[in-house]
């Protein structure tokens, strides 16, 4: 059984509806706080229970015979990193320290974290290989980097086997169109401009123009939902296996689009024309991130499936059925 911790989010209902179609077994623990139990495949079982708390974790450690854990849950925004990190070190580490602890407890010594590219900071190069200077600019990408740095010495000191995903940008939804991104409050460019596109929103900001780039707008790499989800699979296949116990790999697509790009081509999928506004750089971006994910392909054989068309696409297949998220 694999216990998915925040397997009602975003990423994680993506992948716990892979881990079902490959026949694992999966129990969901997740607090309903940013997720959604609609995002949860029927086939799952779910806990209602937060990390942080050990009563909880005991329950569900002492009733389903856990094989690893992979932990989605986190709170993800920059910006409200900055002016509450006491929530990013209590939510991102500290709870997390609570379900190792427990893990460990329980007998369980396989997990799989997910972790960021905001982990790089401000890169000093164009693309972005694990062995990338890591320098966080903000308290959520230190509140991940922390985590990373105690899985190295939990596997030194208690052989705990951990795989790290860097995830890029997440975009994109579940083929199938029953499951999708719905945030609240929206911050991510793809969704914001398909709400926008379907007259949720008056207009899409685009938030610096005078970056150093081709079009002066940020770069990032754009990765599907689905292939991040396909990458915890090889990675929980690989612990399984003994293949590999303590590595860290970048997930992207390679290749960096614009803003401006990803507005065009939001345009060009749905057929319809953006109110496009000029603002300032939000604080906190890089100009550009773009990941290599050279190693996750030589070692687990990992590569990203879909292009930035199929994420726009996908999600506005489930934009469109779902214009008010989960909600209805
Ligand atoms: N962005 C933008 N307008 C928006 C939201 C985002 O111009 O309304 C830009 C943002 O500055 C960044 C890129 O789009 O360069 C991707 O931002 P997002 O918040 O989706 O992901 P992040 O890169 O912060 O993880």
């Amino acid at each position: 059984m694999i216990l998915v911790v925040g397997g009602a989010g975003y990423i994680g209902s993506h992948t716990v509806k892979q881990l079902l179609d490959q026949n694992f077994e999966v129990v969901v623990l997740d607090n309903l706080s940013t997720g959604h139990r609609e995002s949860v495949d029927e086939r799952a079982l779910l806990e209602i229970g937060d990390l942080s708390n050990a009563a909880d974790l005991d329950r569900v450690f002492g009733k389903y015979s856990i094989d690893a854990v992979m932990h989605f849950a986190a709170n993800s925004l920059v910006g409200e990193s900055v002016s509450n990190p006491l929530k990013y070190y209590k939510n991102n580490v500290t709870a997390t320290i609570t379900l190792l602890e427990k893990m460990m407890e329980h007998g369980v010594k396989s997990f799989i974290f997910s972790s960021t590219a905001a982990t790089y900071g401000i890169p000093d190069t164009d693309i972005i290989t694990e062995g990338t200077l890591t320098n966080p600019i903000n308290p959520y990408g230190r509140s991940k980097l922390m985590i990373e740095h105690i899985l190295q010495d939990f596997h030194a000191a208690y052989g705990m086997k951990y795989v790290v995903l860097r995830y890029f940008n997440a975009a994109g939804a579940h083929v199938s169109g029953t499951i999708g991104e719905d945030h609240t409050p929206e911050t991510h460019l793809i969704p914001l401009v398909l709400q926008h596109l379907l007259g949720k929103r008056e207009s899409i900001s685009v938030f610096g123009t005078d970056y150093d780039t081709n079009d002066g707008t940020c770069i990032r790499d754009y990765i599907h939902v689905t292939d991040l989800a396909e990458a915890h699979i090889l990675a929980l296949q690989s612990l399984q296996n003994e293949q590999k116990s303590n590595e860290v790999y970048n997930l992207g697509n390679g290749k960096g689009f614009s803003v401006k790009e990803v507005i065009e081509t939001c345009e060009h999928v749905t057929g319809k024309k953006a109110n496009v506004i000029h603002t300032e750089r939000r604080a906190g971006d890089p100009a550009q991130l773009i990941a290599s994910s050279e190693k996750i392909y030589e070692e687990l054989g990992w590569k990203a499936k879909y292009s930035l068309e199929e994420m726009i696409q996908t999600a506005w297949e489930w934009h469109t059925a779902h214009p008010n998220g989960y909600s209805k």
